[in-house]
């Protein structure tokens, strides 16, 4: 029996892995062993979503913590190593940009094949750790599933070697709402009653919804105090379900929102869905989020100097707002640019709904294969391959 672990530790890993996860565990063939490394530990930023998406538990938790995004990668790191030395497993997989794909050093110690799950895009904004952890788990990865072929593109001009990358030919998202979302629409639309909206002090179709994390946008007081304008240029209600992050640096800058803004501690899935879906419209700094709202087809800004994902401004469902840059984006005509998106509609550039898919048949033929996981070797892609190869020509 071949083994994957399959390691996750944030609250979007387990929306965008759900679907994969669920393939892999309906099979006894091969052992799936997910490991959650602790990142994220509250019921809002954890348990609610396995709930919410009846994804499987975790075989195993490592319990990390940390106080800075340091410790908390080093003690993933620190509690990962013994955890794959004992599985031995055939290959470990990772998702995303986070503290927890720090882990992959461990993988790459113990010489376990590493899998990058959302590998190959870029922001190219250098100031994100994001852009960084991207950069050093492709770099170590033996296979990574990319969504586009531009974004393949961008992976070899970035140095890594073709025959890793892995396309799959869409954004695993579709899915995810189609499961989550459309298919339940009724009891969505059973949820959304004028009582629900009023006890959250705002009303159906009339409030925007936002959310903001980023460490670029909060930990620079100038750009979160931008943020601010920006929401306090509208008359209408924000909604706010602010990450803990954010709320920690609100208190510690001692700034006070504007009045037409309700904050609020992090929501489930479900309530976040319903709460997009009845919105006119989002503000955000979430990747994620941008990717809901364009295949939602709800108007969106996105609070950002760069994004991984430009197909979102290709179609037209975001207007951009760099909070660097004020001068440029002046929030009057952003918020302007928002409401003529109101009732628009535009084409999905985000795949088919068969990418999640594609991932789990494409793991799961590996693991049928030995050594399915090792399937390129890396000197073939080198450039000095022929010179650190060459015999010594002594005799
Ligand atoms: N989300 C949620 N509750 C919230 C805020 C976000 O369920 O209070 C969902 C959101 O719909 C999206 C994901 O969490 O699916 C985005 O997470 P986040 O913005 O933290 O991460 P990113 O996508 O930027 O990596």
């Amino acid at each position: 029996m071949a083994k994957l672990a399959f390691i996750l530790g944030i609250r979007p890993d387990i929306i965008r892995a759900s679907l994969v996860l669920k393939r892999l565990f309906v099979q006894n063939k091969h052992e799936i062993v997910f490991i959650w490394s602790g990142q994220h530990y509250s019921d809002n930023l954890k348990e609610v979503f396995f709930r919410d998406l009846d994804v499987p538990r975790p075989t195993i938790e490592l319990g990390a913590t940390g106080e800075n995004d340091a410790e908390v990668a080093s003690d993933i790191l620190r509690k990962l190593y013994p955890v794959l030395e004992q599985l031995k497993p055939d290959a470990a997989l990772f998702l995303g940009d986070t503290n927890t794909v720090v882990g992959c050093i461990a993988a790459a110690q113990l010489n376990i094949p590493i899998v990058h799950f959302e590998g190959c895009w870029h922001s190219y904004d250098w100031r994100m750790p994001e852009d960084k952890y991207r950069t050093l788990i492709d770099i170590l990865s033996d296979v990574i599933y990319t969504y586009f072929p531009e974004y393949k593109y961008q992976g070899i001009v970035g140095g890594l070697n073709p025959k890793a990358i892995v396309v799959t030919e869409g954004n695993p998202i579709v899915e995810i709402i189609d499961t989550y979302y459309t298919k339940k629409k009724d009891e969505f639309e059973k949820m959304a009653t004028p009582e629900f909206f009023s006890s959250q002090g705002i009303q159906k179709g009339e409030y925007y919804l936002m959310t903001c994390h980023r460490r670029e946008n909060v930990h620079i007081r100038r750009s979160f105090e931008n943020i601010l304008k920006l929401i306090g240029s509208t008359p209408r209600k924000i909604y706010f379900p602010a990450s803990y992050r954010t709320q920690k640096v609100i208190k510690e800058y001692g700034v006070t929102l504007p009045p037409n803004v309700i904050m609020v501690d992090p929501v489930g899935y479900t309530e976040m869905v319903l709460l997009m879906t009845n919105s006119r419209g989002v503000i955000t700094d979430s990747g994620t989020v941008v990717e809901e709202t364009c295949y939602l087809q709800i108007p969106c800004i996105q609070m950002r100097k760069a994004t991984e994902r430009p197909q979102v401004y290709d179609v037209g469902s975001n207007v951009k707002f760099d909070p660097d840059k004020i001068e440029d984006y002046p929030p009057e005509v952003v918020l302007r640019k928002l409401e003529s998106l109101v009732g628009k509609t535009w084409p999905n550039p985000m795949g088919d709904g068969k990418t999640s898919d594609r991932i789990a048949d494409d793991l799961l033929a590996r693991l049928d294969r030995p050594d399915g996981f090792r399937t390129h070797r890396r000197e073939d892609y080198h450039l000095w391959t022929d010179r650190s190869y060459r015999e010594d020509g002594l005799s």
